[in-house]
């Protein structure tokens, strides 16, 4: 049998482990990233679930455990940084159990980078301009005026791809706007408002800010807050400038490549076009509010693979399957994020109150175990 060749556009999460996983099935890879070089540390994600047994199939675990940031203790802060009450880190860590890493998004990516780059053909700074499919193959002309031709395009080009405007149609036939604005970014100086090994949040009506202090080249900042803007440092400014202590120290340190975007989920009844098909969050962008979406990213990497391999010569069965497979979980998990808006940025003072009553009760040593395994339930 032939070689069969797979583009993939994009050269993050879904992207790398898509090219991983290919390459490793016998396919020759080409993978076009928009980004002159790669990028840095970004901003602490959880894997559990399907997202951690996928990253253990793809050989990953290795090199992920040695960047893993484990569980730390959370504050609850005042406006002006006073302490309100503390969740000790063994309530997150009973919560999602023991197969379970906390990274910084660019040390996952590194991995997936290192793990592919001597093997696949990666080119930076390059983009698809269009793409043309006929019976045998599809075509794609790139921003360098060249051309390629492969068996499959994989558009895993993050939730504004190009790949899927070309294929599938505009961004707004699919997207579903949450009407929250995320920023994250790493710091490289905290406040001594917030104990080495601890973050700090604050809640209120609205908007969530959180500092988390785990030491050189591993502490970060996050923001959420409802409302629609365009340019990070007035935003945050406005929603935020009213704090003090080690969020307000935080906001002074914002970068101007800092992640800002709006939150809104991607919703298509379906994920694959002829010989195209949309990965990670440029098929089902499931939002920050998911906590999911990196998992879902390798999840779906690692199953495109097998149901491919699972179906050798019939890429329309092959997809079809994986489709009907991944379906119920970015379900799921797509209702849970839109849950999850309420616990990010309370609509009011007494959802707040109740958020924390919540958080105080989980924190009480005699229930721990009982809210954990609930949550384990909704979680897995
Ligand atoms: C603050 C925050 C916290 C999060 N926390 C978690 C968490 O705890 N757990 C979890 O599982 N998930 C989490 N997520 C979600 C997770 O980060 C994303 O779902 C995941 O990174 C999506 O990966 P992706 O590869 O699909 O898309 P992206 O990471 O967006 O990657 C897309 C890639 O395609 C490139 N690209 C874009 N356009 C083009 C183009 N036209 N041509 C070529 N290349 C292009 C981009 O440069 C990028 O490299 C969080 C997200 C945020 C914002």
């Amino acid at each position: 049998m032939t070689t069969q060749r797979v583009i993939v556009t994009g050269a993050g999460i879904a992207g790398l482990a898509a090219a991983l996983r290919l390459h490793r099935a016998g396919w020759d890879v080409l993978v076009l990233e928009r980004a002159a070089e790669r990028r840095s540390s970004g901003y602490l994600l959880n894997l559990h679930g399907p997202g951690y047994d996928a990253a253990e199939r793809l050989g990953l675990l290795p090199a992920l455990r040695a960047k893993d940031i484990g569980f730390f203790t959370s504050t609850l802060v005042h406006p002006d940084g006073r302490e309100k009450f503390t969740i000790p880190a063994a309530v997150a860590q009973q919560a999602v159990g023991a197969r379970a890493l906390s990274l910084f998004r660019g040390d996952l990516e590194t991995a997936l980078y290192e793990a592919v780059s001597a093997t696949v053909d990666l080119r930076f700074d390059t983009t698809v301009h269009s793409l043309e499919q006929d019976p045998d193959g599809v075509e794609v002309t790139l921003s360098d005026g060249s051309t390629e031709r492969a068996d499959l395009l994989i558009g895993a080009d993050g939730v504004h791809s190009a790949i899927r405007a070309l294929a599938f149609g505009p961004e707004t036939d699919y997207l579903l706007d949450l009407e929250h604005m995320v920023a994250a970014f790493p710091l490289t100086d905290v406040s001594d408002h917030v104990a080495e090994g601890t973050g700090a949040t604050f809640l209120g009506p609205r908007r969530t800010a959180a500092v988390m202090n785990l030491g050189p080249g591993r502490s970060s900042a996050f923001f959420t807050y409802r409302g629609y803007d365009t340019h990070a440092r007035p935003a945050l400014t406005t929603a935020f400038g009213d704090l003090g202590g080690g969020i307000a120290h935080a906001l002074h340190q914002l970068p101007d490549d800092a992640y800002f975007d709006t939150v809104g989920q991607i919703v298509m009844d379906h994920w694959h076009h002829g010989r195209v098909v949309l990965l990670g969050d440029a098929a089902w962008c499931v939002t920050v509010f998911a906590g999911y979406g990196a998992a879902l990213a390798l999840h779906g990497a690692d199953h495109l693979g097998a149901t491919l391999t699972a179906h050798p010569g019939d890429l329309p069965a092959a997809l079809t399957a994986w489709e009907t497979a991944l379906r119920p979980e970015v379900t799921k998990r797509q209702a849970l994020a839109r849950k999850g808006i309420a616990r990010f940025a309370p609509p009011t003072t007494y959802h707040v109150q109740m958020s924390e009553l919540m958080l105080r009760t989980i924190a009480l040593p005699g229930i721990r175990h009982l809210v954990a395994r609930a949550i384990r339930r909704a979680n897995n």
